[in-house]
């Protein structure tokens, strides 16, 4: 018998890991009386090959992350044929790499700074395109590079809302990496609290929160979007 081409992704294990976390989604929202068909599960394909990410689109899933504009933008043709992935950004985006990514991506989730707001109306009208956004917020005011402060963010809302090309849906946050679950929690608790506080309108409550170790948290805690990589794809090299 032929050995196995190398190449070729047995798509039974990925389509199994992606049932159980959607299962795992779904317990977790329920335990907290929440309708787990509000969380949309976005699978972070950083570093993965073009045909994992087909392997998992063949098992339903249509929401994919990714954290470099490149390598989004790379995917993004390689797999043009596959109509019904919607890309998200959600590492930092340059304002000079903006035109990678827009139009066509379905959501950037990393706006944190009025320039960058004021980059992307700008390529989004010369394309008469829109995008849907979310405001990234640093809650702790600590270790990340990136992320607006909680301070920043009405400023930041306002921006938004008065772009006409730009749709505000929600708030992100990436707590520092190597936070557990329960040290994440206080920030997930802490970027709904800031939702509340800001009185987001009907569409703009998004909340993007919540990776691998700690989506179960994020969605006790309110997340509608959680971004998961490695519970789905395995470990990274990179
Ligand atoms: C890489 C990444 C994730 C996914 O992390 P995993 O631990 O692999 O699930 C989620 N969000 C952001 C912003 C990331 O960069």
């Amino acid at each position: 018998m032929a050995s196995p081409d190398p190449g070729r992704i047995d798509p039974a294990p990925l389509a199994e890991r992606l049932r159980g976390i959607r299962a795992r989604i779904e317990a977790a929202a329920r335990r907290t009386g929440r309708d787990p068909t509000g969380i949309t599960l976005v699978a972070v394909s950083k570093t993965r090959e073009a045909g994992e990410i087909r392997a998992a689109v063949a098992a339903g899933q249509r929401d994919f992350g990714e954290n470099y504009a490149q390598e989004l933008a790379a995917k993004r043709e390689a797999l043009a044929d596959l109509a019904r992935i919607r890309w998200h950004m959600i590492g930092h985006l340059q304002r000079n790499k903006a035109k990678l990514l827009v139009p066509g991506i379905h959501m950037l989730q990393t706006i944190d700074s009025p320039r960058l707001v004021e980059a992307l109306g700008r390529r989004l009208a010369e394309h008469d395109a829109s995008l849907d956004v979310l405001i990234q917020v640093d809650v702790a005011g600590e270790e990340q590079k990136s992320g607006a402060a909680p301070e920043e963010v009405p400023a930041l809302v306002a921006a938004i809302r008065a772009c006409p090309h730009l749709r505000l849906r929600g708030l992100m946050v990436i707590p520092p990496f190597t936070a557990g679950p329960e040290e994440s929690r206080p920030r997930f608790r802490a970027l709904r609290e800031l939702a509340e506080k800001l009185r987001l309108g009907e569409g703009e409550r998004e909340l993007s929160m919540g990776m691998s170790d700690t989506f179960e948290v994020a969605v006790e805690e309110g997340a509608t979007i959680v971004r998961v990589g490695t519970a789905i794809f395995g470990e990274r090299g990179r």
